[in-house]
């Protein structure tokens, strides 16, 4: 199924190029009050709200292209990314000289993971805005990996049960000395969607073929089959260090063809399984 959040904060079920407004779920979930909780509540009760949409009947449609879609996880608690996690990225890496000049471009199993700000977090109705544009600032797309329930310590073997589902994840990159989450954590600079697609449906995370282009230019081409460290190895990785929540987002790397981004650019991606989207690329000033 594929699950998205739209408009004002509803949820749909996306199929073909409609949206199944099946907002009427969401009451099943409990109600929060102050202090709220360390996970994403819609998330953390997907069972429930989609056992609730299955009860659910005349919903309303809309067309697809005439929804604002939002992040399809309204609240995660963190966004953790995989820095280079693809052979041919890291030999491109470090032949570039605006990548290598820092210490921190190793193999994945010395540099560990980082995270970005939550607060860095949109959907794919907003645009992504370019801040500080006298520097290099360049796409990354990734699979993004959304966890279902709290998982501390998983193995290899059990690591995607704890998988809620999967989306397109974009993490937009200035390049240069300072920490990876100081560049990467920028208003805008992560990108959820277009929307989630369950673990049932979505299969075997490591064989998806994934692309990027701008303004219908190619530059990214590549398949989760030559992550360094798939999916299940990234949740072993990063459960062993914290807890990963309901809602919590894993962006696990982006492969070869990275490359700069300038306002009035359009910006599409896929990746097999998921779906695509398309974004404008503007001048934060
Ligand atoms: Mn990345």
């Amino acid at each position: 199924m594929k699950l998205c959040r739209f408009n004002d904060h509803r949820l749909g079920v996306v199929e073909g190029d409609v949206v199944r407004d099946v907002t009427e779920a969401l009451s099943v979930l409990p109600q929060h009050r102050y202090p709220l909780p360390a996970h994403d509540p819609l998330i953390a009760g997907l069972a429930d709200v989609l056992g609730a949409i299955k009860s659910l009947s005349d919903t309303l449609t809309h067309r697809l292209h005439e929804v604002t879609l939002l992040s399809p996880v309204a609240n995660p608690g963190k966004l953790v990314a995989a820095p280079v996690n693809y052979q041919a990225h890291l030999d491109e890496a470090i032949a570039d000289e605006a990548t290598f000049s820092r210490a921190n471009v190793r193999r994945i199993q010395e540099t560990g993971l980082f995270l970005k700000a939550t607060s860095s977090l949109i959907g794919v109705g907003e645009s992504i805005r370019l801040s500080h544009e006298d520097r290099r600032t360049d796409h990354e797309v990734e699979l993004a990996v959304i966890i279902g329930r709290d998982c501390r310590d998983a193995t290899v073997a059990d690591a995607l049960s704890y998988v809620a589902g999967y989306s397109i994840g974009l993490d937009i990159t200035i390049r240069g000395p300072e920490e990876r989450s100081l560049r990467k954590s920028l208003d805008t600079y992560s990108v959820l969607g277009p929307w989630m697609v369950t673990a049932d449906a979505f299969g075997d995370p490591g064989g998806h073929a994934m692309t990027l282009e701008i303004d219908g230019a190619s530059r990214q081409v590549a398949n989760t089959k030559d992550l360094i460290l798939g999916v299940p190895e990234l949740i072993v990785f990063a459960s062993a260090w914290y807890t990963l929540r309901p809602g919590d987002v894993i962006f696990t790397g982006t492969p070869e063809g990275v490359g700069p981004i300038a306002p009035g650019q359009t910006l599409t991606a896929s990746i097999e399984g998921i779906g695509a989207l398309s974004m404008a690329v503007l001048s934060g000033a």
